[in-house]
Protein backbone atom coordinates (compact mmCIF):
# COMPACT_ATOMS: atom_id res chain seq x y z
CA UNK A 1 0.00 0.00 0.00
CA UNK A 2 1.24 3.77 -0.78
CA UNK A 3 1.36 5.36 2.70
CA UNK A 4 2.13 8.87 3.75
CA UNK A 5 2.97 9.57 7.49
CA UNK A 6 2.52 13.23 8.55
CA UNK A 7 4.10 13.95 11.93
CA UNK A 8 5.69 17.14 13.80
CA UNK A 9 8.24 14.44 15.04
CA UNK A 10 10.05 11.41 13.45
CA UNK A 11 13.31 10.25 14.80
CA UNK A 12 16.63 11.19 14.78
CA UNK A 13 15.53 14.14 12.95
CA UNK A 14 13.14 15.78 15.76
CA UNK A 15 11.68 14.05 19.08
CA UNK A 16 10.37 15.29 22.42
CA UNK A 17 8.92 11.83 23.44
CA UNK A 18 7.09 8.75 21.80
CA UNK A 19 5.55 10.18 19.02
CA UNK A 20 9.02 10.64 17.56
CA UNK A 21 9.96 7.03 18.20
CA UNK A 22 6.70 5.79 16.57
CA UNK A 23 7.02 8.24 13.52
CA UNK A 24 10.18 6.36 12.33
CA UNK A 25 9.75 3.09 13.72
CA UNK A 26 6.43 2.06 12.27
CA UNK A 27 7.47 3.13 8.48
CA UNK A 28 10.51 1.41 8.97
CA UNK A 29 8.20 -2.16 9.75
CA UNK A 30 5.73 -0.94 7.05
CA UNK A 31 8.85 -0.46 4.53
CA UNK A 32 10.49 -3.74 5.98
CA UNK A 33 7.29 -5.61 5.06
CA UNK A 34 6.62 -4.40 1.52
CA UNK A 35 5.06 -1.04 1.69
CA UNK A 36 5.63 2.12 -0.52
CA UNK A 37 5.88 4.19 2.29
CA UNK A 38 7.43 8.14 2.95
CA UNK A 39 7.32 10.56 5.97
CA UNK A 40 6.86 14.31 5.85
CA UNK A 41 8.24 16.74 8.90
CA UNK A 42 8.61 20.18 8.85
CA UNK A 43 12.44 20.72 8.84
CA UNK A 44 13.22 21.53 12.24
CA UNK A 45 16.05 23.22 13.85
CA UNK A 46 16.95 20.00 14.97
CA UNK A 47 17.07 18.08 11.49
CA UNK A 48 19.20 20.59 9.79
CA UNK A 49 21.79 20.57 12.97
CA UNK A 50 21.60 16.37 12.32
CA UNK A 51 22.58 16.83 9.13
CA UNK A 52 25.38 19.45 10.04
CA UNK A 53 26.82 17.12 11.99
CA UNK A 54 27.69 14.50 9.69
CA UNK A 55 28.74 17.19 7.26
CA UNK A 56 25.62 16.37 4.78
CA UNK A 57 22.56 17.74 3.38
CA UNK A 58 19.57 16.58 2.18
CA UNK A 59 18.68 16.81 -1.45
CA UNK A 60 16.18 19.11 -3.25
CA UNK A 61 12.84 17.19 -3.35
CA UNK A 62 11.39 19.96 -5.82
CA UNK A 63 11.72 23.59 -6.78
CA UNK A 64 10.79 26.41 -4.00
CA UNK A 65 6.63 27.18 -4.49
CA UNK A 66 4.47 29.87 -2.05
CA UNK A 67 1.91 28.71 0.03
CA UNK A 68 -0.66 31.62 0.46
CA UNK A 69 -2.61 31.51 4.11
CA UNK A 70 -5.44 34.07 4.15
CA UNK A 71 -3.79 36.70 2.29
CA UNK A 72 -0.02 36.54 2.71
CA UNK A 73 2.39 34.46 0.94
CA UNK A 74 5.11 31.72 2.33
CA UNK A 75 7.59 30.39 0.37
CA UNK A 76 8.22 26.83 0.86
CA UNK A 77 11.15 24.52 -0.07
CA UNK A 78 10.92 20.84 -0.03
CA UNK A 79 13.68 18.60 0.80
CA UNK A 80 14.57 14.91 0.60
CA UNK A 81 16.21 12.81 2.76
CA UNK A 82 15.73 8.89 3.81
CA UNK A 83 14.94 7.29 7.06
CA UNK A 84 18.66 5.73 8.65
CA UNK A 85 18.66 1.96 8.55
CA UNK A 86 15.85 2.26 5.20
CA UNK A 87 15.13 3.76 2.39
CA UNK A 88 11.66 4.95 3.67
CA UNK A 89 11.97 8.90 1.88
CA UNK A 90 11.24 11.55 4.15
CA UNK A 91 10.35 14.70 2.71
CA UNK A 92 11.04 17.80 4.83
CA UNK A 93 8.84 21.00 4.77
CA UNK A 94 11.60 23.78 5.10
CA UNK A 95 10.25 27.48 6.35
CA UNK A 96 13.08 28.52 7.90
CA UNK A 97 10.60 31.38 10.23
CA UNK A 98 8.31 28.79 11.20
CA UNK A 99 10.58 25.88 11.61
CA UNK A 100 14.45 27.18 12.28
CA UNK A 101 13.69 27.19 15.99
CA UNK A 102 15.49 25.65 18.77
CA UNK A 103 12.86 23.68 20.78
CA UNK A 104 10.48 21.72 18.26
CA UNK A 105 7.44 23.56 19.73
CA UNK A 106 8.72 26.77 20.37
CA UNK A 107 6.83 29.95 20.30
CA UNK A 108 7.26 32.86 17.92
CA UNK A 109 10.01 35.75 18.60
CA UNK A 110 7.23 37.78 20.17
CA UNK A 111 6.40 34.63 22.71
CA UNK A 112 3.41 33.73 20.73
CA UNK A 113 1.93 30.62 20.12
CA UNK A 114 1.73 30.15 16.40
CA UNK A 115 1.52 26.51 16.08
CA UNK A 116 -1.83 27.28 14.02
CA UNK A 117 -0.37 29.13 11.32
CA UNK A 118 3.16 26.74 11.14
CA UNK A 119 1.36 23.54 11.00
CA UNK A 120 -1.18 24.90 8.38
CA UNK A 121 1.58 25.99 6.09
CA UNK A 122 3.14 22.13 7.07
CA UNK A 123 0.34 20.78 5.97
CA UNK A 124 -1.02 22.95 2.93
CA UNK A 125 2.65 22.54 1.43
CA UNK A 126 3.09 18.98 2.28
CA UNK A 127 -0.20 18.49 -0.06
CA UNK A 128 0.94 21.16 -2.89
CA UNK A 129 3.89 19.01 -3.27
CA UNK A 130 2.42 15.35 -3.24
CA UNK A 131 0.67 16.99 -6.09
CA UNK A 132 3.63 18.35 -7.21
CA UNK A 133 5.40 15.14 -7.26
CA UNK A 134 3.07 12.96 -8.30
CA UNK A 135 3.13 11.15 -5.07
CA UNK A 136 -0.74 10.50 -4.16
CA UNK A 137 -1.13 8.13 -1.56
CA UNK A 138 -3.55 5.39 -0.66
CA UNK A 139 -3.31 6.04 2.90
CA UNK A 140 -2.51 9.79 4.81
CA UNK A 141 -1.79 8.51 8.28
CA UNK A 142 -1.33 11.82 10.53
CA UNK A 143 0.05 11.84 14.06
CA UNK A 144 -1.56 13.81 16.67
CA UNK A 145 -2.88 17.15 16.27
CA UNK A 146 -0.69 18.70 14.37
CA UNK A 147 -1.00 17.59 10.74
CA UNK A 148 -4.70 17.54 11.81
CA UNK A 149 -5.65 19.59 9.03
CA UNK A 150 -5.14 17.14 6.67
CA UNK A 151 -7.97 14.90 7.53
CA UNK A 152 -10.17 17.60 7.08
CA UNK A 153 -9.17 18.95 3.63
CA UNK A 154 -9.85 15.35 2.70
CA UNK A 155 -12.84 15.04 3.89
CA UNK A 156 -14.37 18.69 3.21
CA UNK A 157 -12.70 19.62 0.86
CA UNK A 158 -13.25 16.96 -1.92
CA UNK A 159 -15.87 18.28 -3.49
CA UNK A 160 -13.81 21.16 -4.98
CA UNK A 161 -10.50 19.28 -4.84
CA UNK A 162 -11.26 15.79 -6.31
CA UNK A 163 -6.97 15.10 -5.87
CA UNK A 164 -8.70 13.50 -2.23
CA UNK A 165 -11.14 11.52 -3.74
CA UNK A 166 -9.11 8.50 -3.75
CA UNK A 167 -6.76 9.08 -0.65
CA UNK A 168 -8.33 7.69 2.75
CA UNK A 169 -6.78 9.42 6.36
CA UNK A 170 -5.94 7.49 9.74
CA UNK A 171 -5.27 9.71 12.67
CA UNK A 172 -3.05 8.64 15.46
CA UNK A 173 -3.86 9.90 19.12
CA UNK A 174 -0.32 9.59 20.75
CA UNK A 175 -1.87 11.90 23.39
CA UNK A 176 -5.20 13.04 23.72
CA UNK A 177 -4.09 16.07 26.09
CA UNK A 178 -2.50 17.83 23.56
CA UNK A 179 -5.18 19.54 21.00
CA UNK A 180 -3.71 22.45 19.46
CA UNK A 181 -6.90 24.74 20.72
CA UNK A 182 -6.65 28.27 19.57
CA UNK A 183 -8.54 31.72 19.09
CA UNK A 184 -11.96 30.86 17.40
CA UNK A 185 -10.68 33.88 15.43
CA UNK A 186 -8.16 32.09 13.63
CA UNK A 187 -10.59 29.45 11.61
CA UNK A 188 -10.34 31.42 8.36
CA UNK A 189 -6.57 30.53 8.45
CA UNK A 190 -7.04 26.66 8.04
CA UNK A 191 -8.67 28.12 4.60
CA UNK A 192 -11.92 25.17 5.35
CA UNK A 193 -15.57 25.83 3.62
CA UNK A 194 -16.91 28.48 6.26
CA UNK A 195 -19.63 25.99 6.95
CA UNK A 196 -17.29 22.95 8.46
CA UNK A 197 -16.58 26.09 11.87
CA UNK A 198 -18.86 24.45 14.05
CA UNK A 199 -16.93 21.12 12.93
CA UNK A 200 -13.35 22.23 14.42
CA UNK A 201 -14.78 24.90 16.89
CA UNK A 202 -14.91 22.93 20.77
CA UNK A 203 -15.36 24.90 23.75
CA UNK A 204 -15.04 28.13 22.52
CA UNK A 205 -11.91 27.61 20.16
CA UNK A 206 -10.93 25.81 17.27
CA UNK A 207 -9.28 22.73 18.41
CA UNK A 208 -7.65 21.19 15.46
CA UNK A 209 -7.56 17.57 17.44
CA UNK A 210 -11.32 17.74 17.80
CA UNK A 211 -11.89 18.23 13.93
CA UNK A 212 -9.64 15.44 12.82
CA UNK A 213 -11.64 13.20 14.79
CA UNK A 214 -14.41 14.43 12.84
CA UNK A 215 -13.17 13.98 9.56
CA UNK A 216 -10.18 10.82 9.84
CA UNK A 217 -11.85 7.51 8.04
CA UNK A 218 -10.25 5.49 10.90
CA UNK A 219 -8.85 6.40 14.60
CA UNK A 220 -6.51 4.70 16.21
CA UNK A 221 -4.99 5.58 19.75
CA UNK A 222 -1.56 4.16 21.29
CA UNK A 223 -3.26 0.97 23.07
CA UNK A 224 -6.62 -0.72 23.41
CA UNK A 225 -6.79 0.14 27.24
CA UNK A 226 -6.40 4.22 26.52
CA UNK A 227 -9.12 3.99 23.01
CA UNK A 228 -11.63 2.66 26.43
CA UNK A 229 -10.15 5.02 28.70
CA UNK A 230 -10.38 8.41 26.34
CA UNK A 231 -14.27 7.42 25.39
CA UNK A 232 -15.06 8.10 29.01
CA UNK A 233 -15.44 11.14 30.89
CA UNK A 234 -12.58 10.65 33.37
CA UNK A 235 -10.02 10.19 30.57
CA UNK A 236 -11.66 12.19 27.90
CA UNK A 237 -9.97 15.30 28.24
CA UNK A 238 -13.28 16.90 27.29
CA UNK A 239 -13.60 14.99 23.85
CA UNK A 240 -15.15 11.86 25.06
CA UNK A 241 -18.94 12.13 23.71
CA UNK A 242 -17.24 12.45 20.35
CA UNK A 243 -15.17 9.68 20.58
CA UNK A 244 -17.70 7.40 21.92
CA UNK A 245 -19.87 8.83 19.12
CA UNK A 246 -17.24 7.87 16.58
CA UNK A 247 -15.99 4.52 18.92
CA UNK A 248 -17.06 2.18 15.80
CA UNK A 249 -13.76 3.80 13.92
CA UNK A 250 -11.47 3.72 17.20
CA UNK A 251 -9.21 1.08 18.07
CA UNK A 252 -5.93 0.60 20.44
CA UNK A 253 -2.74 -0.49 18.65
CA UNK A 254 0.73 -1.00 21.19
CA UNK A 255 3.38 0.44 20.19
CA UNK A 256 6.51 -1.63 18.99
CA UNK A 257 9.84 -1.35 20.57
CA UNK A 258 12.95 -1.24 18.38
CA UNK A 259 14.97 -4.15 18.69
CA UNK A 260 18.13 -2.46 17.05
CA UNK A 261 18.03 0.08 20.36
CA UNK A 262 16.62 -2.03 23.06
CA UNK A 263 17.94 -5.53 23.01
CA UNK A 264 20.23 -6.53 25.83
CA UNK A 265 21.87 -8.95 23.97
CA UNK A 266 23.36 -6.76 20.92
CA UNK A 267 22.88 -3.35 23.63
CA UNK A 268 26.07 -1.53 22.84
CA UNK A 269 25.43 0.91 26.43
CA UNK A 270 25.85 -1.74 28.63
CA UNK A 271 29.26 -3.68 30.61
CA UNK A 272 27.77 -7.11 29.87
CA UNK A 273 24.88 -8.16 27.39
CA UNK A 274 22.28 -11.08 28.03
CA UNK A 275 19.33 -12.75 26.71
CA UNK A 276 17.01 -15.28 28.81
CA UNK A 277 19.29 -17.76 28.68
CA UNK A 278 22.03 -16.57 30.16
CA UNK A 279 21.58 -13.68 32.34
CA UNK A 280 25.19 -13.09 33.76
CA UNK A 281 25.34 -10.14 31.99
CA UNK A 282 22.67 -8.86 34.22
CA UNK A 283 24.13 -9.57 37.62
CA UNK A 284 27.30 -7.62 36.15
CA UNK A 285 24.96 -4.60 34.78
CA UNK A 286 23.39 -4.44 38.03
CA UNK A 287 27.07 -4.21 40.08
CA UNK A 288 27.96 -1.20 37.34
CA UNK A 289 24.54 -0.18 38.06
CA UNK A 290 25.43 -0.14 42.13
CA UNK A 291 28.11 1.82 41.38
CA UNK A 292 27.47 4.37 39.47
CA UNK A 293 24.88 5.12 42.16
CA UNK A 294 27.41 4.56 44.89
CA UNK A 295 25.42 1.66 46.31
CA UNK A 296 26.51 -1.12 47.87
CA UNK A 297 26.88 -4.18 45.07
CA UNK A 298 26.28 -6.74 48.45
CA UNK A 299 23.20 -5.35 49.94
CA UNK A 300 20.74 -7.78 48.96
CA UNK A 301 17.70 -4.59 48.76
CA UNK A 302 15.15 -4.30 45.78
CA UNK A 303 17.15 -1.50 43.30
CA UNK A 304 13.99 0.60 41.41
CA UNK A 305 14.52 2.11 38.84
CA UNK A 306 12.60 4.64 37.34
CA UNK A 307 13.05 7.35 34.21
CA UNK A 308 11.19 9.99 32.53
CA UNK A 309 9.82 13.63 32.11
CA UNK A 310 8.68 14.57 35.54
CA UNK A 311 5.37 15.71 34.66
CA UNK A 312 2.49 16.02 36.31
CA UNK A 313 1.56 13.05 34.04
CA UNK A 314 3.61 10.76 35.12
CA UNK A 315 2.59 10.52 38.55
CA UNK A 316 6.49 10.93 40.20
CA UNK A 317 5.24 13.48 42.36
CA UNK A 318 3.19 10.19 44.54
CA UNK A 319 6.44 8.11 44.17
CA UNK A 320 8.53 10.83 45.95
CA UNK A 321 5.94 11.25 48.90
CA UNK A 322 6.41 7.17 49.35
CA UNK A 323 10.47 6.96 49.61
CA UNK A 324 11.21 7.48 53.11
CA UNK A 325 8.72 4.30 53.50
CA UNK A 326 10.48 2.85 50.50
CA UNK A 327 13.95 3.30 51.91
CA UNK A 328 12.95 2.47 55.75
CA UNK A 329 11.99 -0.84 54.47
CA UNK A 330 14.83 -1.58 52.45
CA UNK A 331 14.41 -0.91 48.92
CA UNK A 332 16.97 1.59 47.18
CA UNK A 333 16.15 3.86 44.31
CA UNK A 334 17.44 5.52 41.20
CA UNK A 335 15.84 8.01 39.21
CA UNK A 336 16.69 9.99 35.91
CA UNK A 337 14.89 12.28 34.95
CA UNK A 338 14.17 15.96 34.32
CA UNK A 339 11.17 18.92 34.15
CA UNK A 340 9.53 20.46 36.80
CA UNK A 341 11.74 21.76 39.25
CA UNK A 342 9.62 21.27 42.33
CA UNK A 343 9.93 17.41 41.34
CA UNK A 344 14.21 17.69 40.80
CA UNK A 345 14.47 19.54 43.99
CA UNK A 346 13.12 16.94 45.76
CA UNK A 347 14.84 14.38 44.13
CA UNK A 348 18.13 16.29 44.95
CA UNK A 349 17.21 16.07 48.88
CA UNK A 350 16.35 12.55 49.12
CA UNK A 351 19.75 11.85 47.49
CA UNK A 352 21.58 14.26 49.92
CA UNK A 353 19.60 12.80 52.61
CA UNK A 354 20.15 9.55 51.66
CA UNK A 355 23.54 8.45 50.38
CA UNK A 356 23.64 4.90 49.29
CA UNK A 357 20.08 4.19 49.32
CA UNK A 358 19.22 7.07 46.47
CA UNK A 359 20.31 8.19 43.70
CA UNK A 360 19.13 10.86 41.28
CA UNK A 361 20.42 11.70 37.70
CA UNK A 362 18.76 14.99 36.21
CA UNK A 363 18.27 15.84 32.70
CA UNK A 364 18.44 13.14 29.83
CA UNK A 365 20.97 10.82 29.14
CA UNK A 366 20.18 7.94 26.79
CA UNK A 367 23.18 5.43 28.24
CA UNK A 368 21.94 6.10 32.01
CA UNK A 369 18.92 5.02 30.92
CA UNK A 370 19.58 1.76 29.27
CA UNK A 371 22.16 1.11 32.39
CA UNK A 372 18.89 1.45 34.68
CA UNK A 373 17.05 -0.58 32.82
CA UNK A 374 19.43 -3.81 32.80
CA UNK A 375 20.86 -2.94 36.05
CA UNK A 376 17.63 -2.11 38.31
CA UNK A 377 15.40 -5.54 39.68
CA UNK A 378 12.31 -3.75 39.06
CA UNK A 379 11.13 -0.28 37.48
CA UNK A 380 8.49 1.88 38.24
CA UNK A 381 5.95 3.12 36.24
CA UNK A 382 2.53 5.28 38.64
CA UNK A 383 1.57 7.65 35.44
CA UNK A 384 -1.58 9.05 36.26
CA UNK A 385 -2.37 8.30 32.80
CA UNK A 386 0.05 6.84 30.02
CA UNK A 387 -1.17 6.13 25.90
CA UNK A 388 1.05 3.77 25.77
CA UNK A 389 4.48 4.05 27.71
CA UNK A 390 7.76 2.69 26.41
CA UNK A 391 10.06 1.81 29.47
CA UNK A 392 7.69 -0.98 30.98
CA UNK A 393 8.36 -2.62 27.52
CA UNK A 394 12.03 -1.99 27.34
CA UNK A 395 12.15 -3.31 31.08
CA UNK A 396 10.23 -6.16 30.37
CA UNK A 397 12.44 -6.63 27.20
CA UNK A 398 15.45 -6.23 30.05
CA UNK A 399 14.42 -9.12 32.62
CA UNK A 400 13.46 -5.62 35.16
CA UNK A 401 9.91 -6.74 35.79
CA UNK A 402 8.07 -3.32 35.96
CA UNK A 403 5.76 -2.22 39.20
CA UNK A 404 2.77 -0.15 36.85
CA UNK A 405 -0.32 1.79 37.45
CA UNK A 406 -3.36 -0.26 35.79
CA UNK A 407 -3.84 2.80 33.32
CA UNK A 408 -3.69 2.81 29.49
CA UNK A 409 -0.85 0.75 27.84
CA UNK A 410 0.58 -0.40 31.27
CA UNK A 411 -2.38 -2.18 31.52
CA UNK A 412 -2.23 -3.74 27.94
CA UNK A 413 1.64 -5.08 28.84
CA UNK A 414 2.22 -5.63 32.43
CA UNK A 415 0.25 -8.61 33.88
CA UNK A 416 0.46 -8.31 37.61
CA UNK A 417 1.49 -11.09 39.46
CA UNK A 418 -1.26 -12.30 42.66
CA UNK A 419 0.73 -15.14 43.98
CA UNK A 420 -1.63 -17.83 41.34
CA UNK A 421 -0.54 -16.85 38.14
CA UNK A 422 3.21 -17.75 37.66
CA UNK A 423 2.46 -19.01 34.45
CA UNK A 424 1.67 -15.68 32.99
CA UNK A 425 2.75 -12.62 35.30
CA UNK A 426 5.52 -10.36 34.05
CA UNK A 427 5.69 -7.76 36.89
CA UNK A 428 3.57 -5.88 39.42
CA UNK A 429 -0.01 -3.91 38.97
CA UNK A 430 -1.80 -0.92 41.37
CA UNK A 431 -4.28 1.08 40.72
CA UNK A 432 -4.70 3.68 42.92
CA UNK A 433 -2.48 6.60 42.89
CA UNK A 434 -1.42 6.73 46.00
CA UNK A 435 1.88 6.67 48.50
CA UNK A 436 0.64 3.80 50.25
CA UNK A 437 -0.33 1.74 47.60
CA UNK A 438 2.93 2.39 45.92
CA UNK A 439 4.22 1.42 48.84
CA UNK A 440 2.31 -2.08 49.35
CA UNK A 441 3.27 -3.26 45.61
CA UNK A 442 6.66 -2.29 46.50
CA UNK A 443 6.89 -4.54 49.29
CA UNK A 444 4.34 -7.40 47.75
CA UNK A 445 7.59 -7.26 44.80
CA UNK A 446 10.40 -7.18 47.52
CA UNK A 447 8.80 -10.55 48.76
CA UNK A 448 8.35 -11.67 45.06
CA UNK A 449 12.37 -11.07 45.06
CA UNK A 450 12.98 -12.97 48.11
CA UNK A 451 10.59 -16.05 47.04
CA UNK A 452 11.30 -18.50 43.97
CA UNK A 453 9.01 -16.60 41.77
CA UNK A 454 11.20 -14.42 40.75
CA UNK A 455 13.19 -15.70 37.79
CA UNK A 456 9.88 -17.14 36.55
CA UNK A 457 8.83 -13.43 35.97
CA UNK A 458 11.83 -12.32 34.74
CA UNK A 459 10.99 -15.05 32.44
CA UNK A 460 8.03 -14.22 31.40
CA UNK A 461 8.77 -10.64 31.13
CA UNK A 462 11.82 -11.35 28.29
CA UNK A 463 9.39 -13.65 26.19
CA UNK A 464 6.76 -10.59 25.76
CA UNK A 465 6.71 -9.88 21.58
CA UNK A 466 6.94 -6.24 21.23
CA UNK A 467 7.82 -5.95 17.70
CA UNK A 468 6.56 -3.56 15.02
CA UNK A 469 6.40 -6.11 12.50
CA UNK A 470 3.34 -6.68 14.55
CA UNK A 471 1.95 -4.02 15.12
CA UNK A 472 2.55 -2.77 11.26
CA UNK A 473 0.27 -5.38 10.57
CA UNK A 474 -2.67 -3.87 12.57
CA UNK A 475 -1.75 -1.12 11.17
CA UNK A 476 -2.53 -2.69 7.80
CA UNK A 477 -6.00 -3.81 8.66
CA UNK A 478 -6.68 -0.53 9.57
CA UNK A 479 -6.00 1.05 6.37
CA UNK A 480 -7.99 -1.22 4.84
CA UNK A 481 -11.11 -0.38 6.91
CA UNK A 482 -10.39 3.20 6.11
CA UNK A 483 -10.17 2.61 2.88
CA UNK A 484 -13.72 0.18 2.37
CA UNK A 485 -15.62 3.19 4.88
CA UNK A 486 -14.38 5.41 1.59
CA UNK A 487 -15.46 3.31 -0.65
CA UNK A 488 -12.29 2.54 -2.13
CA UNK A 489 -10.25 -0.44 -3.43
CA UNK A 490 -7.27 -1.54 -1.42
P1 LIG B 1 6.53 9.78 26.93
O1 LIG B 1 6.48 9.65 25.42
O2 LIG B 1 5.23 10.12 27.57
O3 LIG B 1 7.64 10.66 27.42
P2 LIG B 1 7.30 6.97 26.90
O4 LIG B 1 7.55 5.98 28.01
O5 LIG B 1 6.33 6.56 25.84
O6 LIG B 1 6.87 8.33 27.56
O7 LIG B 1 8.67 7.30 26.18
C1 LIG B 1 9.67 8.04 26.79
C2 LIG B 1 10.97 7.81 26.07
O8 LIG B 1 11.92 8.79 26.46
C3 LIG B 1 11.61 6.51 26.44
O9 LIG B 1 12.39 6.09 25.35
C4 LIG B 1 12.47 6.88 27.65
O10 LIG B 1 13.50 5.99 27.93
C5 LIG B 1 12.97 8.20 27.22
N1 LIG B 1 13.32 9.11 28.32
C6 LIG B 1 12.49 9.89 29.03
N2 LIG B 1 13.19 10.65 29.92
C7 LIG B 1 14.49 10.32 29.76
C8 LIG B 1 15.71 10.75 30.38
N3 LIG B 1 15.72 11.67 31.35
N4 LIG B 1 16.87 10.21 29.95
C9 LIG B 1 16.86 9.26 28.98
N5 LIG B 1 15.75 8.82 28.36
C10 LIG B 1 14.58 9.34 28.75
Amino acid sequence: MKICHLSAECMPFAKTGGLGDVAAALPRAQWAAGDDVEVWLPFHHSAAEWYRRRQSWPELGCAPFRVELLGQSYEVGILRGQLPASQVPVYFVAHDPFFHRGPIYAADATGRDDGLWRFTLFVRAAVAAMKHLGRRPQILHCHDWHPALAPMLGAWSSYRDRWFDEVASVLTIHNLHHQGAYEPSLFPALGLPAETAPLVHHHGAVNLLKGALVAADMITTVSPTYAWEIQTREGGQGLDELLRARGDRLTGILNGIDPSEWDPAVDPHLLARYSAADLTGKAQCRRALCEAAGFAADDPGLILGAIGRLTEQKGFDVLLDAVPRLLAEGTRIVMLGSGDPALERRMLDYAAAHPGRFRAWLGYDEARAHGIEAGADSFIMPSRFEPCGLNQMYSLAYGTPPIVRHTGGLADTVIGYHGHNLDRANGFSFYDLTADAIAGTVAWARSALASGAWPQLVQNAMRADFSWRRSAELYGQVYRQARSHRGLPF
